[in-house]
């Protein structure tokens, strides 16, 4: 089954639900970033939130970045959606792995720790970004973008993600849905959606069971219930290339540049996000020095 997400409306109108299988775009990050079954966890919980995040957003070309840290040892997280299902993130420390906690579950919250925040910055194409943040709830990821929603955005949501990573340090299942309260919603219609949840198998296990995105909203809101509205294929995607960081590197001080070149007879940037390398020899950085002395960066 192909990485997508789907987004739907209950048929009363008082819910709106995006759904999304992410293994593949998972995978990716497990590769690029090389993590260990914990920081696999942690960043992929992250991905999965922040893409559905990004497609929750009704602003067209509004990017979301989600920062999450609580002090624990996988350290900071950071994802990055656009709104056309594209995502890519890191993780500062990828080679964590716990023990099961006693549900026989990766312990993701021990893993990202619970002492800090989740940041969410919006920005849309010209505009100021906003950004707010909220003390981390559980660090399960799940239960903190829930909270964030509730306290900076006055969203009433529901957020799960989950992720399955095998023995061998491979992604066997990933994704999540997000629901989010309309303000028709009446008291019971919510208390049953919560039941609903409360009862259901775990994401991953309904993944690796072969059940769709839709076959998810189904379970939470019943079959025939939903108006399935779009859906959109997500990938781990990076947008960064050597152009990119050369307009970077144009951007650091004369003399920090000038060092690379005597001592270091070039320099290699590595990204962040994929890992992907790039070198720049002794005569484009000439070149980068002499943009960066006509732009006047002492
Ligand atoms: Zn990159």
């Amino acid at each position: 089954m192909d990485d997508y997400l789907v987004k739907a409306t209950t048929t009363d109108g008082m819910f709106r639900a995006y759904a999304v299988n992410a293994k593949q775009l998972v995978t990716t990050a497990q590769q690029d970033h090389d993590t260990w079954s914990a920081s696999s966890a942690a960043l992929g919980r992250t991905l999965v939130g922040t893409v559905m995040l990004a497609e929750s957003v009704e602003k067209n070309g509004e990017a979301v970045t989600v920062k999450i840290n609580g002090q624990g040892p996988v350290g900071q997280i950071v994802a990055d959606s656009d709104s056309n299902g594209h995502v890519k993130g890191y993780i500062q420390n990828p080679h964590v792995h716990l023990p099961l906690n006693a549900h026989h579950k990766i312990d993701v919250g021990k893993a990202v720790g619970v002492n800090g925040l989740i940041e969410v910055s919006r920005a849309a194409e010209g505009e100021d970004p906003y950004t707010g943040s909220v003390p981390l709830a559980s660090g399960e990821i799940g239960d903190d973008f829930t909270y964030y929603l509730a306290q900076s955005e006055q969203i009433p949501s529901a957020v799960g993600v989950s992720v399955f990573v095998n023995d061998d340090n491979t992604i066997g299942a990933a994704g999540g849905y997000l629901v989010q309260v309309l303000p028709d919603a009446t008291d019971d219609a919510i208390n049953q959606v919560i039941e609903r949840i409360k009862q259901m198998p775990m994401i991953s296990e309904l993944l690796l069971d072969n059940q769709s995105p839709e076959d998810i909203l189904e379970l939470i809101f019943g079959k025939g219930q939903l108006h399935f509205l779009e859906t959109v294929p997500v990938e781990f995607f990076c947008n960064c290339s050597k152009n990119r960081f050369g307009r970077d590197l144009e951007g650091l001080p004369v003399p920090q540049l000038e060092t690379m070149l005597k001592e270091d007879k070039g320099i290699d940037v590595t990204c962040n996000f994929c890992e992907s390398k790039y070198h720049f020899n002794e005569e484009e950085l000439g070149k980068i020095i002499k943009v960066a002395k006509a732009e006047g960066h002492h």
